[in-house]
C-alpha cells in the first residue's frame, strides 16, 4: 500500500529527550525557539504558538473584537474548522464561492458577498497553494476589511515572493498530517506588535504577569514537548517543500491526457507546497471519482477526498441562526469540485517508482 501520508518525526528524538530531561515540559524555551524559527518560516515579524490550528483561528477572531452581527466572509470548500472558529468566535459566517483553478475563494464573488457588517475576510489556502492575494489584499483594504488567513495547509508557501500567512493574521495547523506537525498544535502570524502582544495575552488566561489579569483569557498554550517536535521540521522546511514539488510535478507529468482527469494548477506568482495533490474525475471519465477513489484503494494506491461536500451542507448546521441563507446551489463550484476532488499520495517520502505505479495504476483505471 502506497499511503496518502506518512508522519515522520524521527529526527526529534534529541530534542524531545532534552525537553523531557529538563523536567520542564509545558510551554518554555522550546516553544520561544520553535516561534523564532516559524516566524523566519512565514516572514512575518511575531509568531505565536498555540496548541492546535482551530485555536490560531478563534483567538485570532477574539482579538479583533467582534460584536453580535459582525460577518466573517469566508471560503465554503474547507476543512470544517474554519467555520466552526467563526461559529465559536460568535460572528455571522457568509461565504463566496471558490475558484476551479486554486480552489479558493472567488475575488469576484466576495466582492458581491460583502456587506456593510463584514469585518473580516478569511481566504483558505487549500491544498498547500494561496488564494488570489493579488486581488484579496488589495479589496480588504479598500473595504476596511482584517484579513486572517486560514494557512493550515499552506506553511511556506507564497504569493509574489510573499508567504502565506504575511497578507493579515496567518493561522497554521500543525496537526499530524499537516506538512510542519508537532503531532497538535499552531501558529498565528503577525507583523503588529500590539496584536501578537494581546495574543499572547489571551493565551496565558489573560495573564500578564502573575496573577494580573488584563482581560478573559483562555489556555491556549503550547507545550515545550510538542515544539521540540516540530524544530527539525522548520530546519529542513525548503528540502521537504521540494521533494513535493517534484513529486507533483511527476505525477502531473505522467498524468497529463488522462481523458476526464484534470491535474492541479500551480498558477503564475505562486508558489505551491503541496500538502494535497488533487485531481478533478471530471463527468466525462471512465469511472466517477467516488469508483476511482475504490479502484484505487483496492490497488494499495492511497488516496483521499477533501472534502466531500460542502461544509457547511450538513443537519447541525441548517438553519443556525450565525449560518444565514446558505445554500448549497449558491456555490456551484464548490458543490462540482467538492464532488470530483480526489487528493493523491505526494508526500516527501514517495519513490519514484511509487509515483510512477500512482500514475500507471490511474492511466489504467481510467482507460487510457
Ligand atoms: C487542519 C486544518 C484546520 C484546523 O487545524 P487543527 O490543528 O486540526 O485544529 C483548519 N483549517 C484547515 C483548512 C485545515 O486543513
Amino acid at each position: 500500500m502506497i499511503p496518502i501520508t506518512v508522519v515522520d518525526v524521527r529526527d526529534a528524538e534529541d530534542l524531545v529527550v532534552e525537553v523531557l530531561r529538563s523536567g520542564a515540559i509545558a510551554q518554555g524555551p522550546m516553544v520561544k525557539r520553535f516561534e523564532e524559527a516559524f516566524a523566519h518560516v512565514a516572514g512575518t515579524k511575531h509568531a505565536i504558538a498555540v496548541n492546535n490550528g482551530t485555536t490560531a483561528l478563534v483567538a485570532s477572531l477574539q482579538a479583533l473584537d467582534l460584536q453580535p452581527g459582525d460577518e466573517v466572509i469566508t471560503s465554503p470548500f474547507t476543512f470544517v474548522a474554519t467555520l466552526n472558529a467563526i461559529l465559536e468566535a460568535g460572528a455571522t459566517v457568509r461565504f463566496a464561492d471558490i475558484r476551479r483553478d486554486d480552489f479558493a475563494i472567488d475575488p469576484d464573488a466576495v466582492a458581491a458577498a460583502v456587506t456593510s457588517r463584514t469585518k473580516v475576510l478569511m481566504p483558505v489556502h487549500l491544498y498547500g497553494q494561496t488564494a488570489d492575494m493579488g486581488k484579496l489584499a488589495p479589496f480588504a483594504a479598500e473595504r476596511g476589511l482584517r484579513i486572517i488567513e486560514d494557512s493550515a495547509q499552506a506553511v511556506g508557501a507564497s504569493f509574489e515572493g510573499k508567504r502565506a500567512g504575511s497578507f493579515g493574521i496567518g493561522c497554521f495547523s500543525l496537526y499530524a498530517t499537516k506538512n510542519v506537525t508537532t503531532a497538535e498544535g499552531g501558529v498565528i502570524t503577525t507583523d503588529d506588535d500590539g496584536l501578537a502582544d494581546h495574543l499572547r495575552v489571551l493565551r496565558n488566561q489573560g495573564m500578564r504577569a502573575r496573577y494580573q489579569y488584563e482581560m478573559a483569557g483562555h489556555n491556549y498554550r503550547m507545550t515545550d514537548l510538542h515544539a521540540a517536535v516540530g524544530i527539525p521540521q522548520l530546519e529542513k522546511l525548503d528540502q521537504l517543500a521540494a521533494a513535493r514539488q517534484a513529486n507533483a510535478k511527476r505525477l502531473s507529468d505522467g498524468l497529463a491526457g488522462t481523458p476526464g482527469l484534470s491535474v492541479p494548477q500551480v498558477l503564475p506568482g505562486r508558489e505551491h507546497v503541496w500538502h494535497q495533490y488533487t485531481v478533478l474525475v471530471g463527468p466525462h471519465a471512465m469511472l466517477s471519482r467516488d469508483e476511482l477513489a475504490a479502484a484505487l484503494t483496492e490497488k494499495g494506491i492511497g488516496n483521499g477526498i477533501y472534502y466531500p461536500k460542502v461544509v457547511f451542507d450538513y443537519d447541525c448546521y441548517r438553519g443556525h441562526p450565525l449560518i444565514p441563507d446558505a445554500r448549497v446551489a449558491d456555490f456551484p463550484v464548490a458543490k462540482s469540485v467538492a464532488d470530483q476532488a480526489l487528493s493523491l499520495p505526494v508526500h516527501p517520502h514517495l519513490t519514484e517508482s511509487d509515483l510512477d505505479r500512482v500514475v500507471e495504476t490511474v492511466r489504467e483505471v481510467l482507460g487510457a
